[in-house]
């Protein structure tokens, strides 16, 4: 979102008001359904100072969408999942790529594994990832690793990784989830609006509506959080190729897009302590892959 922000504001593009765009506005625009050519109904309780991301669509209008109503389930579905916001927040703030991905497995007292997400904390001007979980202000005697060394390092052994005939294959495989997801998203949202006229209409009560409502809306959620997915796949597919072509796109790419590789493919780097008798030590990471 920042880098399109970014590149929008080079070109002079604003929004209709003719102030540049935020991230938050672009999310907010994508994410309405508006642009799909539907209406949509957020109630807002007057203790409640924001307004939630996604209201329930209420109706089909006459204004031509620009994008399908599929499109915007999608995005929708992608926009307002817990996990990409996560996601997204912390490389908004952080400029180490590999913050919170790699874990310190450092043993503690009672032999388990510290497991605390490193940060970025320089030492001398040399940028180094560190466990927080230690003593003292700079991570002094917990484990630590040296950025600029691990990043290339953690670059090489993932699109080696990439690099590979099986993920080929499996990114060839068309997707698992097939429209499923999408079809009963439609269902449960037609349902919905329609408890709601029959609630407009008194036919049922505001409690029947309640109580009929919640299942749906439960069904809803769990759907909405699947075709979130396949952006994984999508991450990989703009990717994928020989490890030189990949070598050569990375370079190319912002932070955020080379991070949305790390989380695409690996679900935690664990690191051990150094030893001391060893200047670089690969054998120190151990990847989590996501199958
Ligand atoms: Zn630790």
């Amino acid at each position: 979102m920042s880098s399109i922000c970014r590149d929008w504001q080079e070109r002079g593009i604003t929004t209709v008001a003719g102030i540049p765009w935020k991230p938050s506005a672009l999310r907010r625009m994508l994410a309405s359904a508006r642009i799909s050519g539907r209406r949509e109904h957020t109630p807002r309780s007057s203790w409640e100072k924001t307004r939630s991301l996604l209201g329930e669509i209420v109706a089909d209008t006459v204004w031509p969408g620009i994008i399908s109503r599929e499109e915007s389930d999608r995005l929708r579905a992608l926009l307002s999942d817990p996990e990409r916001r996560r996601r997204v927040e912390g490389t908004t703030r952080r400029s180490y790529l590999l913050s919170g991905v790699l874990r310190c497995v450092k043993p503690k007292a009672d032999g388990t594994p510290c497991g605390h997400g490193m940060v970025g904390r320089p030492r001398s001007g040399v940028p180094r990832y560190v466990c927080p979980n230690t003593r003292g202000t700079d991570g002094r005697g917990g484990t630590a690793t040296n950025a600029g060394k691990t990043d290339e390092h953690v670059r090489d052994v993932i699109l080696t990784a990439l690099d590979s005939p099986a993920l080929r294959k499996r990114l060839q495989r068309p997707d698992d989830e097939g429209n499923g997801p999408y079809a009963e998203i439609r269902a449960d949202e037609e349902e919905l609006e329609e408890l709601a006229r029959d609630f407009g209409n008194r036919k049922i009560s505001r409690k029947e509506w309640m109580i009929a409502r919640q299942p749906v809306e439960e069904r809803l959620a769990r759907n909405r959080a699947k075709p979130a997915k396949t952006s994984r796949t999508a991450v990989l597919l703009a990717l994928v190729g020989s490890y030189e072509d990949m070598r050569e796109r990375r370079e190319k790419m912002n932070e955020s897009q080379r991070r949305a590789i790390v989380t695409a493919t690996v679900r935690a780097i664990e690191v051990a302590p150094a030893n001391p008798r060893k200047r670089w030590d690969p054998d120190r990471f151990v990847f989590d892959w996501i199958a």
